[in-house]
């Protein structure tokens, strides 16, 4: 199996069958959110580093992979601090959720970089636009078996191979790109 992205690992936490939509069939609707995010996302692509007054040197759009967990992508930005710390940061849309999709994907990038660096990396953090604030994450026992569980159940939804059921969270259909695709109440009201 190839190495799975890990920024699929959000789309599975948000939704497993938005995940089998966007990553087996390539299916993908450009909403208002959606594109906001891409262009927000694209001024911070731009591959590079720079250094901080404080010493802290910034790497952006850094590519990392994992052996173990047989996942790979980027980190939007990664920070190198002057006492050998390495502080992964990304950038998301809107203003934080009540979900753990945005936590378990930057806590994805700690454990490739841990396998990379063999150093611990104890945070990372989350810029949202929508809010201008930056959020502390710390990858403690419990996001990191969250973590775990999301990227080993992604592997085995791949590995059988068949579309995944709708959340039985209604709230989440509300604010999907792929709603008109999935079609979700109507499937509901279809259903024997
Ligand atoms: S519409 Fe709902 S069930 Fe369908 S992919 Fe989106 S969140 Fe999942």
């Amino acid at each position: 199996m190839d190495p799975l992205p890990l920024s699929y690992i959000n789309q599975y936490a948000y939704c497993p069958r938005r995940f089998w939509y966007m990553y087996a069939q390539s299916e993908m609707e450009v909403n208002a959110h959606v594109l906001r995010g891409v262009q927000n996302h694209e001024r911070a692509h731009t591959p590079g580093y720079e250094s901080q007054g404080d010493g802290v040197r910034i790497h952006r759009r850094v590519y990392v992979f994992s052996e173990r967990w047989q996942i790979t992508g980027f980190c939007d930005l990664l920070e190198e601090h002057p006492d050998g710390r390495f502080v992964p940061v990304e950038y998301k849309q809107g203003k934080q959720g009540r979900w753990m999709n945005d936590q378990a994907q930057l806590c994805a990038q700690a454990l490739c970089l841990e396998e990379m660096t063999g150093h611990s990396i104890e945070q990372g953090a989350i810029f949202y636009f929508g809010s201008r604030r930056r959020v502390d994450v710390i990858f403690d026992e419990n996001l990191r078996a969250e973590t775990g569980a999301l990227i080993d159940a992604m592997q085995r939804a791949v590995a059988i191979g068949e579309i995944l059921p709708h959340t039985d969270q209604k709230s989440r259909c509300r604010g999907c790109s792929l709603h008109d695709i999935c079609l979700p109440e109507e499937t509901r009201v279809l259903s024997p």
